[in-house]
């Protein structure tokens, strides 16, 4: 195989959760490194066909990964089972049957492979094996309880062409989206946030607005997504409380948020670049790799900064006018 991904390496410790993130695989396969949890951010085929989430499917629940949580996207048209009743005939010839698509995604096999597909659904969950609670205590001592990570799914893209789980802009994606649970710290959309990684060929910002406007209440700690295929890359955004407005009561509110947008699919400019740096651009290559995220368990406490003595003050003994 070609482009293999280098060697990861190791997870710092224990006490981190490695996260790796697929998206827009579109029924491809390539190699994906270790870790513990798996999140593919939709796109899982091309057409929605059932033999394609089959061949999807196969893949997937066959990764060493203990957990795996995806999502569906806009090309996931079987998944989305009522649109599917009206909208089949202008994308397949025959109907095809979204009850079998459905248990690909919720049956024995993605069962017996710790597969969760959300779709606007919350899952809590502990990846198995290496957390807090294997840990040594001290006689007498309980032990720690496992990290549960919250996450919640949306296989949701702003309306573009009239394709599977689109939704209007505005209002309706308002209200999609208030359904995001406040606690959410990794958070699966199909659709990119307005200006996070989300510009596509001709320069324009693709992402959701509304979707902004509930990252800023909500704060997760990651944020996985895929869609435009061309804008594939990470970034880190340090939040500002004076700017950004109130949090959710409950809410995860990181100070930083890790967006990551995962498509694996080679287009647009970083496709040309892996042809410039002499590799042909392929689904999950050069350029296009699976994204690994390790994230603390738990985040320390902000340090406390001591408070700036008045001039005159003479309890701190430092400052004297
Ligand atoms: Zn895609």
């Amino acid at each position: 195989m070609k482009n293999l991904p280098q060697r990861p390496v190791q997870r710092e410790g224990e006490h981190w959760t490695r996260f790796v993130c697929i998206s827009d695989t579109h029924s491809e396969d390539f190699v994906v490194p270790e870790g513990d949890i798996l999140l593919h951010a939709g796109d899982l085929t091309s057409f929605g066909r059932v033999v394609e989430l089959q061949t999807t499917m196969s893949w997937l629940c066959q990764l060493p990964h203990p957990v795996k949580i995806i999502i569906a996207g806009n090309h996931d048209f079987t998944l989305d089972m009522d649109w599917y009743e009206s909208n089949y005939g202008g994308f397949h010839r025959k109907r095809e049957n979204p009850l079998a698509a459905r248990d690909l995604v919720r049956g024995d096999l993605a069962r017996g492979a710790n597969l969760i597909y959300l779709e606007y659904q919350s899952a809590h969950v502990a990846p198995p094996g290496h957390h807090t609670d294997n840990e040594p205590v001290a006689e007498g001592e309980e032990k720690n309880p496992p990290k549960l990570w919250k996450f919640y799914g949306s296989p949701g893209s702003p309306e573009f062409g009239g394709w599977a789980f689109n939704y209007e802009r505005g209002t309706v994606a308002e209200e999609l989206h208030s359904s995001i649970p406040p606690e959410t710290e990794v958070l699966l959309t199909h659709g990119p946030p307005h200006r996070i990684l989300d510009t596509v060929h001709n320069g324009e910002n693709a992402g959701c607005e509304e979707l902004v406007s509930r990252l800023r209440a909500i704060r997760p700690r990651l944020h996985v997504f895929g869609h435009i295929h061309e804008a594939h890359g990470a970034y880190i955004h340090t939040w500002n409380d004076q700017t950004d407005g109130p949090l959710d009561a409950d809410a995860c509110g990181a100070r930083e948020t890790i967006f990551v947008n995962a498509a694996n699919q080679p287009a647009g400019r970083l496709a040309q670049e892996a042809l410039n740096d002499g590799h042909s651009p392929n689904f999950g290559g050069y350029n296009f790799q699976p994204v690994i995220v390790d994230l603390l368990d738990t985040v320390p406490p902000e340090p406390q900064v001591p408070p700036v003595p008045s001039l005159g003050d003479d309890t701190t003994g430092t400052v004297q006018a």
